[in-house]
């Protein structure tokens, strides 16, 4: 066996290993009558965190994933790409940090601040962007992302 191999055979051992997957699923809050529940599944590689269900984190928050991805990046430094489904992160991401994250956007860009739902869409009008609630009607700026 060449040293290729070996070094080839470690990385894919060490891979293996760093594979974390979050095992609880978290109810984040309630569209009408259902939970909504984020359950990010990770992948930690050598100098990069996967989540290889992204898209339907973004869809179940009925949010753009681009948006949610612009908030990710921004919000732990670290630059990646969406990939389809995938958000591929440059660096280590751990999962305590995603859950912190996602529900600094819940807070921010998904839950209405008057009357707590999550019937809301985010509204550009001119250079300002609106969450606006379509339960209650409340409209409040947010910032660009
Ligand atoms: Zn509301």
């Amino acid at each position: 066996m060449s040293w290729e191999d070996l070094i080839r055979r470690r990385d894919g051992y060490e891979k293996l290993l760093d594979r974390v997957m979050s095992e609880l699923p978290e109810t984040v809050g309630k569209r009408g009558d259902r939970a909504i529940i984020l359950n990010p599944i990770l992948i930690h590689e050598a100098r990069r965190t996967i989540i290889t269900n992204f898209k339907d984190l973004a869809e179940k928050l009925n949010r753009d994933p681009r948006h949610l991805a612009r908030f990710i990046f921004k919000e732990s430094g670290k630059p990646g790409v969406l990939d389809n489904e995938r958000l591929m992160i440059q660096g280590k991401l751990s999962n305590d940090e995603l859950r912190r994250l996602l529900k600094l956007y819940v807070k921010e860009f998904v839950k209405c601040p008057l009357c707590g739902g999550f019937d809301t869409k985010i509204v550009a009008e001119k250079r300002l962007r609106f969450l606006v609630c379509e339960v209650c009607g409340a409209k409040n700026p947010v910032r660009k992302i």
